[in-house]
């Protein structure tokens, strides 16, 4: 499933050791697929994410919004599980720093109840190993505490999260028109422009013309 194949084996006979189920399984490995190998933000992001589908009585197969509340790793399995991507527009990275997501069903009111999931770290401090790793402790040693630190997670599952009820805004369709940037002639929405210029003209260039 990734480049990393004693990684994987190892992954394996900790999910199988510990009996986890088939479904959740399956939701770490395409997980890790996507994101290359079992990181283990990503697989407590599995556990998190199936969580989330079970108290909001959804599958995969339904139409899903989530917010995440870090860039890292999370978002990654909420792509991979739930089908809610940055290109669809379900998937709303928030760059917070908490690791914790918010997941709704479509809905056509203007708010909707959602269920947010996060790590509670009362709950971690059972841990050792999750708990050294996620304060980004000094004592957390990658070589020798990587195995432990998968076997902790997937052994903790949902032990190490809580969650409770919130409600969000849903996404709302905006019109739009289409506008050529005065500076560079490129055409991008109205909606996107900063001081009348694309946003590449503006604080988000990120690139110089070599020729
Ligand atoms: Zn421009």
């Amino acid at each position: 499933m990734t480049d990393h194949p004693d990684n994987d084996k190892t992954l394996a006979a900790i999910m199988d050791k510990v009996g986890i189920n088939k479904k959740l399984q399956e939701y770490i490995q395409c997980s890790s697929t996507l994101h290359s190998y079992p990181a283990p933000g990503l697989l407590i992001g599995a556990i998190m994410v199936d969580y989330a589908l079970e108290l909001l009585g959804a599958t995969p197969e339904d139409k899903l919004f989530t917010v995440c509340e870090t860039p890292k790793c999370l978002p990654d399995a909420i792509q991979a599980i739930a089908h809610c991507t940055t290109g669809n527009k379900r998937l709303q990275v928030l760059p917070i720093g908490k690791f914790a997501i918010t997941m709704n069903l479509s809905s056509k009111e203007p708010a909707v109840d959602a269920v947010r999931v996060f790590i509670d770290l009362q709950k971690l401090e059972k841990y050792k190993t999750i708990n050294t790793w996620f304060i980004n402790s000094p004592l957390f040693i990658k070589q020798t505490m990587a195995v432990p630190l998968q076997e902790e997670i997937i052994t903790a599952g949902r032990n190490i999260l809580s969650f409770e009820w919130v409600k969000v805004k849903t996404a709302q369709k905006t019109k739009w028109n289409s506008v050529i940037c005065p500076e560079c002639g490129d055409m991008v929405p109205d909606y996107m422009l900063e001081n009348n210029k694309c946003a590449a003209c503006g604080s988000k260039g990120y690139y110089e013309k070599i020729y």
